[in-house]
């Protein structure tokens, strides 16, 4: 198996070794199985804990144990401004202006906050596209959105159209933009796809949205920190991502909003909040002056910040940085075409058991996820894999993820995959 010299154990081993990142696996903890670690692809998923995490934390905890409400003000990252600190690194991750960006609430809760600006539906232009497997939460929430209008989802929601594995194909996408045409309000859709890792062509949707004068919005649960975006350029008009998955930052975890400056300017109509107003009126309710909205994303935060969470994300954000993204994405290219590579090769050995991968390579190529689909006996295999201490994911019927990760991920870990899947499909 594995047929060729490519990829053997002493290949894997050279490749780890030329790999400028292959140390900062060594800056998470991995989960054990028998005392050794696990091989994690669930990246996807559940990000690794950042060995740092704990110390970001005790630093917010020691500061408001000295400071009590001072810390505000004079703590080493003042709490009042706290939010302020990882806006850099997280419009950098999504290719945005500073002011476009904030971190704030949960994601689920970030939707709903932006489709209370940017969905307004009228009469004649009332319509969402969406994907029809999108991610349920997703999917609740424009539900409950549309009914806040008085429309039903089937009135208002449109889903987009995809084959037996959940994969769209583009062209029909914006087909379905041009035919709704004017009565599109609004397409929101997943950046990369959770179940098939299918990476969306942003640019041309966002464009082909805005010509039938359709607002564009992505959900970037997936995406921020997996592949590459420039939304800022590709003038998408508002965005929102999770920080627990590819950012690595603890379960529930804050989330990040982007919303283009061409939106905010026009200060839409939003739920609003003392954080979301500007300083100046924050702790005063003027009756005179009302809400006076705070300039750029930060204009939608409602609350002040949760530190210590915020404290976990910082964390992850500096391993980011320190590791410098545009390395992360060339070496998740790599990884990914390793895995690639294991699947393809197995195929040409066995005539039994059958892997296909199911995340297109077309118009975008993949992040790191792959999503493959098994003719049968997946579970079993999932099974297999997990008690030999393989951490992967699996999704019903028949699909199992695999999330090779730059940060902390080797190219050996794709290996022993390899060789804990032979004596899976020889059983
Ligand atoms: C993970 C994920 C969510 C989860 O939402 P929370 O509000 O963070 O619980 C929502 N949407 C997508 C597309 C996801 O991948």
């Amino acid at each position: 198996m594995l047929s060729n010299n490519k990829f053997n154990l002493k290949k894997a081993k050279e490749l780890d070794e030329k790999d400028i990142l292959s140390s900062y696996r060594n800056q998470f903890f991995f989960p054990k199985k028998n005392k050794k670690n696990v091989l994690y692809f669930a990246g996807n998923s559940l990000g690794l804990q950042p060995r740092d995490v704990s110390k970001y934390i005790q630093n917010e905890l020691d500061d408001w144990a000295n400071l009590g409400v001072e810390v505000h003000f004079l703590a080493s990252n003042p709490w009042l401004t706290y939010h302020k600190i990882l806006t850099d690194q997280s419009a950098e991750i999504v290719g945005a202006k500073k002011n476009e960006v904030v971190v704030m609430n949960a994601l689920t809760t970030n939707i709903h906050l932006l489709l209370m600006s940017f969905y307004r539906p009228t009469k004649k232009k009332y319509k969402i596209l969406c994907e029809a497997n999108a991610f349920p939460s997703d999917l609740y929430a424009l539900q409950s959105q549309v009914e806040l209008h008085g429309y039903s989802f089937e009135e208002a929601i449109i889903l987009i159209d995809s084959d037996e594995n959940g994969v769209v194909d583009h062209d029909n996408l914006y087909k379905m933009i041009y035919d709704l045409g004017e009565e599109l309000a609004l397409v929101f859709i997943g950046g990369v796809n959770y179940y098939t890792g299918q990476v969306f062509n942003m640019k041309e949707i966002t464009k082909i949205g805005h010509e039938v004068g359709a607002l564009v919005g992505f959900d970037l649960a997936h995406a921020a920190g997996n592949i590459s975006l420039s939304l800022h350029k590709w003038k998408v008009d508002f965005a929102t991502w999770c920080s627990y998955k590819y950012l690595n930052s603890g379960p529930g975890n804050v989330s990040g909003v982007f919303v283009h400056q061409n939106q905010s300017k026009k200060k839409p109509f939003r739920l609003s909040g003392w954080w979301g107003s500007s300083e100046k009126n924050r702790f005063f309710y003027d009756p005179k002056k009302r809400f006076q909205v705070l300039d750029g994303a930060e204009g939608w935060q409602l609350s002040n910040a949760p530190v210590l969470s915020m404290a976990c994300h910082k964390a992850s954000l500096d391993v980011f940085t320190k590791a410098g993204f545009s390395n992360l994405l060339e070496k998740s290219s790599l990884l990914t075409f390793y895995l690639e590579q294991v699947f393809l090769d197995f195929n040409k050995y066995s005539d039994d058991i059958q892997f296909s991968i199911i995340t297109p390579k077309k118009p975008i190529k993949p992040g790191c996820q792959l999503s493959i689909s098994v003719n049968h006996s997946g579970k079993k295999i999932y099974d297999y894999l997990k008690e030999n201490g393989v951490i992967v994911d699996w999704r019903e019927p028949n699909v199992i993820r695999f999330a090779p990760v730059p940060l902390y991920n080797s190219f050996e870990d794709i290996y022993k995959l390899s060789k804990i899947l032979l004596n899976a499909i020889k059983r």
